[in-house]
């Protein structure tokens, strides 16, 4: 029987698949690098399958309660004039800050944690997986899985070094607190110049703004964990920008101690299992912050993972591999981010004015509210976990 699983990472992905597997009866641990759990992060969207799945784990009610309340966004010029809006609201979906949807994953999943750790070393066999780690003792697990992100640690350790599976998508962005009076309420404010984007979002219920920075760039040579080193890269791109509210929104980036820096990057892999060790979420398929989609991948992922494993408990190799087969289809439209891109960044100034026309045009919302309609109406039904071991489903209410 797999029942001792560790679970590397207390995010979306790592904490919805304890979640669901202590509820069947099995035994998670999940280890987090962190001390305390990580509240950043912007607003991320749950939608879809993902509805259901927050749903039947009970935490739709309060899901809904935290909601952003951001409406949409606005494109604005040098002097903060709007030359484009576009309604992002969609029925049925919700929009919160990762950090409240993290507290409420951790409020509803009682597992053993571990955090300010991290997986040293992983030996499989036949029956199990001997894990070292940092500080905690070695310990003997029947399964391991890897929800630790975009850099994982166990995908490093159990698949190979990370330059086989990242894909660099021509862009850096940074994430930071900035001053509300910066960026209207309830929406997401952007100024694009050529390649670059400089934005604030307001959320509803937040009295904190973020800042977001996105620039166009060939791969750059730094130290993933040197944040002194993220904010000079980050100078060096628009400490030179004396318009709109980029200064503002610059310096106070350079002074938020959380300060979140990466590369656009995917994830891309055959298989998201080895043996006994699979991943989930961003380690396995990062679809990247511009597919909108990171949420609702790691909801709806981590919950076919634990659906697979509680049916095939004695059987791990056909549980993964039915896992790969469900989910697979949803990662690879997800990773589909050109037209994201093209929306957040336009590569030359004609590229915004396209961009600026087409959000004004009615059709354009029309034939997009009717894709997402036609979307809704074309997904399959989550399927339900082991009937007999669940916990009663509670209707949402939608
Ligand atoms: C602090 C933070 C802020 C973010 N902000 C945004 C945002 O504003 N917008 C957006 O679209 N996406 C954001 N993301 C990414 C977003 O959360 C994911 O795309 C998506 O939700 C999938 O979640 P995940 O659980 O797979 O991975 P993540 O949310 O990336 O979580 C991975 C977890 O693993 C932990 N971890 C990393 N290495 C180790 C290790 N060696 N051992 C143990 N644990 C480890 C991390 O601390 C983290 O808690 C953010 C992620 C983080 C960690």
């Amino acid at each position: 029987m797999n029942e001792r699983i560790l679970i590397s990472g207390a995010s979306i992905a790592g904490l919805t698949l304890a979640h669901w597997l202590a509820r069947h009866g099995f035994q998670p641990t999940v280890v987090e690098r962190a001390p305390a759990p990580r509240t950043g992060g912007n607003g991320v969207d749950v939608r879809d399958l993902a509805v259901d799945v927050v749903d039947r784990m009970g935490i739709w009610p309060a899901v809904q309660a935290a909601a952003a309340d951001v409406h949409g966004m606005k494109f604005v010029d040098a002097r903060d004039r709007v030359t484009a809006r576009v309604d992002t609201r969609t029925a049925g979906a919700i929009e919160i800050m990762r950090g409240d949807l993290v507290a409420l994953l951790l409020e509803n999943t009682d597992v053993e944690y571990l955090f300010g750790d991290s997986v040293r070393g992983l030996e499989q066999d036949e029956n199990g997986v001997s894990v070292t780690f940092e500080n905690a003792a070695p310990r003997r697990f029947e399964l391991v899985v890897g929800a630790d992100g975009l850099h994982s640690n166990v995908r490093s350790l159990a698949f190979g070094p990370e330059e086989r599976f990242l894909r660099f998508k021509d862009h850096y962005f940074a994430f930071a607190d900035a001053d509300s009076a910066l960026g209207e309420n309830r929406r997401v404010t952007m100024h694009n110049t050529p390649g670059r984007m400089t934005g604030v979002y307001r959320s509803g219920n937040h009295a904190q703004a973020k800042a977001y920075f996105m620039f166009r760039s060939a791969p750059l040579a730094y130290d993933r964990r040197d944040t002194a080193q993220h904010k000079r890269l980050l100078r060096d791109a628009f400490g030179g920008d004396t318009f709109w509210r980029v200064p503002e929104l610059l310096a106070g980036a350079l002074d938020d101690p959380e300060f979140y820096f990466d590369a656009l990057s995917q994830v891309h892999m055959p298989t998201w299992s080895t043996g006994r060790v699979a991943l989930v979420g961003d380690a396995a398929w990062c679809a990247s912050p511009a597919s909108g989609a990171g949420a609702e991948l790691a909801l709806v992922g981590a919950y076919h993972l634990a659906r697979e494993i509680v049916a095939h408990r004695e059987d791990h190799a056909t549980a993964f591999a039915r896992y790969h087969a469900a989910h697979n289809p949803l990662v690879r439209k997800k990773q589909q981010i050109g037209p994201n891109v093209r929306l957040m960044v336009p590569k030359t100034a004609g590229g915004r004015r396209v961009r600026d026309t087409l959000a004004r045009l009615p059709l354009m919302r029309a034939m997009a509210a009717a894709e997402q309609l036609a979307q809704s109406a074309r997904r399959r039904a989550l399927p339900d976990m082991d009937a007999g071991s669940a916990a009663p489903h509670i209707p949402h209410t939608r």
